[in-house]
């Protein structure tokens, strides 16, 4: 898989896309992660990728040349491909998006900054907008970057033996059941009874049971949902 990020700041994914599952896969030919900055497509001397909004108002805002060159370059050497915009004004990023566009072979994320981009951009290049959750962040990157790692941990061989991406919060519509590990008994609070029985009929009932709770209390929204 190829991924493509149209940013400002590429220097901002070094540490993430180096480490630990992002790097493994990258290192196995899994997936590579190109990064673009799309102010080497602006044409100016100064390199302008940003200017005032018509109507007035507080902010800048990126204008659409340098971005649809950038696209358009890639485009171009590469095929088509979707381009995803992160935007506090797009669909709230789930598991079904992420599952989707792990079956790509490639995908593009633009990152915006300032007030975001030129509408035009949005309704003639973008494929998808969306957005990481109910908050303002001051560039698409940390979005970008959520969405790649999500992503590259469902290509097949990305996780190890000892990870899985099966049986998680969000591959039904539940959350998922807690987890417990060595020691049975830590500052006075014990593992339940139950884990420790054997009983793996017992146990899968607890789970369930543990799952829909969890869920009952901090994402009933999740249970209107349909079934994924
Ligand atoms: N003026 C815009 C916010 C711009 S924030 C508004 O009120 O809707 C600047 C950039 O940060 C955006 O272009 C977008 O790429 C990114 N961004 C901010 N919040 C985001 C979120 N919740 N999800 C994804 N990207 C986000």
């Amino acid at each position: 898989m190829r991924i493509d990020v149209l940013t400002l700041f590429p220097e901002m994914f070094a540490g993430p896309i180096n480490s630990s599952i992002i790097s493994r896969a990258s290192r196995k030919g899994l997936v590579e992660i190109r990064l673009h900055n799309f102010r080497a497509f602006a044409k100016d001397r100064h390199h302008t990728v940003d200017d005032t909004p018509y109507g007035g108002g507080a902010g800048m805002v990126l204008k659409p040349e340098p971005i649809f060159a950038a696209v358009q370059y890639l485009r171009e050497k590469n095929g088509p491909f979707p381009l995803i915009y992160l935007s506090p004004k797009g669909k709230v990023l789930d598991q079904r998006m992420v599952e989707r566009w792990s079956k790509l072979d490639s995908f593009a994320l633009l990152c915006g900054r300032y007030e975001g981009v030129d509408q035009r951009v949005v309704d003639s290049l973008a494929d998808e907008e969306v957005s990481l959750g109910d908050f303002v962040l001051s560039g698409g990157e940390p979005a970008a970057l959520a969405v790649i790692d999500a992503v590259v941990r469902l290509i097949p061989g990305a996780l190890g033996d000892e990870e899985s991406a099966l049986d998680e919060s969000f591959t039904g519509n539940l959350l998922e059941y807690p987890h417990y590990t060595k020691p049975r008994s830590f500052m006075g609070r014990e593992v339940p009874e139950v884990l420790l029985s054997g009983n793996h009929g017992e146990i899968k009932k607890w789970r369930e049971k543990s799952s829909i709770e969890i869920t009952m209390k901090n994402r009933k929204d999740l249970l209107d949902k349909k079934e994924m």
